[in-house]
């Protein structure tokens, strides 16, 4: 089997597949494996498969766990609701809310994972006969799988080659500035502990800790460009200009964007894929269903699918498993990947009765969205083989 990418979906999934005892070899286009970004939140449903797959005690030497998720409003800091967290997420949901380090997560897959990843492996072309798929190399080697997994991210080439020209990420509108602030450059900051979104007009900004509550994460989030035109999804422009939405929040919000250099990354969604795959080849995480960040669910859904297609493939013949996997995961994604786009809108309201209802709502969280971190993804996928 031949996994294309070896981020969080690319490493889950072989780690997955080998404790079913299924080979894959992992092409990498990067000549290194280093993560680019800040940090990432890990929920019960993806922490609980971690733990399943032998990563437990690993995961947690590295995560910091929250004492609450707080929304404020961003100009005065006003508690418009909150919910404890740590021991209390844990006995809710099963499993405990974690918040670490990009690199510090692929370094926990990697050393898991054990073996070589083919780095500089840039794939360019998938082709399949009755018996086998080919992926071709931009160096011009081609590698031979009964199984190709298209774990290549938001602008997946697989998804290109399997869904069309017509299938590209979507983008929102909306960009994002992450950064890495220690937590004594913030002295206004309340309650550092915590997961916290200060919402206002037009913008948003998420933080947590991480390192064990020494350097605290951020994402904000802003309402431009209205169209984005970078070769890349990354750019280097200044932030001043888009961040001056900002200008007027509580001080906390101004020495957290002070705090770093941000770099603008545009938010990027896919539409809902009626189709997974296509005879032997398959795609997985955001190759798949790409979605807003906003429900912090994006890694947590890629390892869902990665640990679902691996049971799907240990128990059933390729065909089968990847209609099953496709049942299993296609539902799901679309309800968070929308769910995380209407959400975007919702956190940058003008001021006004619509901001009411929207804060009326968020008093009632766990009711809304508990559903996805209570899912256990073994589970559905056995529960699968038995019907
Ligand atoms: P990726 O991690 O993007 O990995 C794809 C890999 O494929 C890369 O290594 C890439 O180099 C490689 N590749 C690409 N093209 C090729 C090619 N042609 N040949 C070979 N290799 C190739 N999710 C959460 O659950 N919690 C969060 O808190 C969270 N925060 C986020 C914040 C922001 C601002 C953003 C943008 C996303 C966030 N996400 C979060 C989403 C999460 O980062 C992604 O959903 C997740 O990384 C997807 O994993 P993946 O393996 O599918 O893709």
């Amino acid at each position: 089997m031949a996994i294309v990418g070896a981020g969080i979906g690319g490493l889950t999934l072989a780690i997955a597949l080998r404790e079913k005892g299924i080979d894959a070899e992992v092409l990498e286009r990067s000549p290194e494996l280093s993560e680019a970004g800040a940090a990432v939140a890990l929920a019960a449903n993806g922490s609980r498969l971690m733990d399943r797959l032998g990563l437990g005690t690993r995961l947690a030497w590295h995560a910091t766990v929250q004492t609450e998720l707080v929304y404020r409003n961003g100009r005065d800091a006003t508690r418009i609701t909150a919910y404890p967290l740590d021991d209390r997420y844990t006995e809710m949901f099963g499993s405990p809310l974690y918040s670490l380090h990009r690199a510090d997560l692929q370094r926990v897959l990697v050393e898991a994972w054990g073996l070589p990843v083919r780095l500089g492996a840039d794939v360019i072309g998938v082709e399949q006969t009755e018996g086998e798929a080919l992926v071709r190399l931009a160096s011009g080697d081609t590698v031979a799988a009964d199984l190709v997994v298209g774990a290549d991210g938001v602008h997946s080439i697989v998804r290109r080659l399997l869904a069309g020209p017509d299938a590209p990420a979507v983008y929102s509108g909306t960009s994002g500035f992450r950064g890495l602030v220690p937590v004594e450059k913030l002295p206004s900051l309340p309650d550092p502990s915590s997961i916290q979104s200060w919402l206002g007009p037009g913008g948003h900004l998420l933080h947590y800790p991480i390192a064990g509550g020494a350097v605290i994460n951020f994402l904000a989030v802003v309402d431009e460009p209205a169209e984005w035109t970078e070769p890349a999804w990354v750019a280097g422009d200044d932030p001043g200009k888009s961040l001056g939405v900002f200008d007027g929040w509580h001080p906390a919000v101004a020495e957290m964007l002070l705090g770093a250099t941000p770099q603008r990354w545009g938010l990027f969604a896919h539409r809902p894929l009626r189709q997974w795959y296509d005879g032997r080849v398959v795609l997985l995480g955001d190759a798949a269903h790409a979605m807003l960040p906003h429900q912090g669910q994006g890694a947590n859904q890629t390892i869902e699918d990665a640990v679902v297609l691996a049971e799907c493939l240990a128990a059933q013949t390729i065909p089968d498993a990847l209609a099953r996997y496709q049942l299993l995961r296609r539902g799901r994604t679309r309800v968070i990947q929308r769910s995380s786009w209407d959400t975007s809108a919702a956190l940058h309201l003008p001021d006004g009765p619509e901001v009411v209802a929207r804060d009326e709502g968020l008093r009632h969280f766990p009711e809304r969205f508990g559903w996805i971190h209570t899912y256990d993804a073994f589970a559905a996928a056995a529960a699968a083989a038995d019907g």
